[in-house]
């Protein structure tokens, strides 16, 4: 079955002492816990190759937050999916909203960074997510559709069950607008619904569906409750090892 899963997302923020010691007050503070969820932390690509050897690696995975389209060669300032496999790291996000926004990634380049992320055994976090105006225009199944379609519906059904898909509304990301439980258990059941039409329902059953948006300590508990959703993908939140911690303590 499914595994509840609550990841963070850095972004660019913290230089590498402050990630180290965030990481390692982290790893402090679950010592001597057993979470009911596996805890994932994803960090800026200079932090990967210092942090992934001072966790305990069998409750927190380190991801990447993004890896190239392009295997190697000359590509100044890319990192590939085989650098960042090689630090340690197990995870990378792929296809973020902020990603495709500022740095114009398409269908096209998410189902390449997909593909090169799996092939060096990378398991990636793939996000999908409206923007304001689609969810007012009620295109949010329609937007979801086509992002899971664009990238990843190509894949075998063995690939695709390597993923982790999280659903990010844009607007409720660093906005402090959280999707209600409802909307994201809606949403959520519609993607899990498109995964089973297309990979069948044993994959879909299988398949960790993270919310992303605002989630934080007073919220993760009503949302994580939800049947189709698998836990979170946190912004603001992981910044700090006791916000971060009271989000993985939903699950308890
Ligand atoms: C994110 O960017 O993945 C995210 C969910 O951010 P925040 O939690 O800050 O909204």
């Amino acid at each position: 079955m499914r595994k509840n899963i609550v990841a963070g997302n850095w972004k660019m923020n913290k230089t590498l002492q402050e990630g180290i010691a965030l990481a390692k007050e982290l790893n402090e503070v679950l010592a001597n816990e057993r979470p009911n969820c596996d805890v994932i932390i994803c960090t800026p690509f200079i932090h990967l190759a210092s942090v992934t050897p001072l966790v305990d690696s069998a409750k927190i995975g380190v991801g990447a937050e993004n890896c190239a389209d392009k295997e190697s060669g000359a590509y100044t300032g890319e990192v590939s999916a085989a650098m960042v496999a090689s630090t340690g790291a197990k995870y990378v996000i792929l296809g973020h909203s902020e990603r495709r926004a500022y740095y114009h990634e398409t269908p096209e380049i998410l189902k390449e960074k997909v593909r090169l992320a799996l092939a060096n055994g990378l398991t990636p976090i793939f996000c999908v997510g409206e923007v304001l105006e689609e969810r007012e225009a009620g295109k949010q199944n329609e937007v979801v559709y086509g992002q899971l379609a664009g990238s990843l519906f190509d894949l075998s059904a063995e690939d695709f069950s390597r993923l982790i898909i999280a659903y990010e509304p844009v607007w409720a990301i660093g906005t402090g607008k959280t999707a209600t439980a409802a909307q994201a258990q809606e949403i959520h059941a519609y993607i899990r619904s498109v995964i089973a039409e297309k990979y069948g329902k044993d994959v879909a059953d299988n398949t960790s569906i993270l919310y992303g948006g605002s989630c934080k300590a007073s919220n993760a508990r009503e949302l994580f409750a939800n049947p189709d959703v698998d836990g979170g993908l946190i912004g603001g939140a992981s910044l700090k090892a006791a916000d971060f911690k009271g989000i993985i303590d939903a699950f308890n």
